[in-house]
């Protein structure tokens, strides 16, 4: 991709907190074309823990399926 990477940036937030992400970040911790954490919102070993790559509504559908 071309696009000057400030062009891209300011489009990309935390699902979380709002927070401005850059895309390597998405990339990196989130999933698709999102991220639902970033530094300012959770600690980073969470965010290593790939919880920024979950939903906050999927992460409980999934608990209140489990036995
Ligand atoms: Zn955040």
């Amino acid at each position: 991709m071309t696009e000057p990477e400030t062009a891209t940036d300011v489009n990309r937030r935390c699902g979380r907190c709002g927070s401005a992400v850059s895309r390597r970040f998405v990339r990196v911790f989130g999933i698709g074309d999102s991220v639902h954490g970033c530094l300012d919102c959770l600690p980073r070993k969470r965010l290593s823990n790939g919880e920024a790559a979950r939903r906050e509504d999927a992460d409980r559908e999934r608990s209140f399926r489990a036995p």
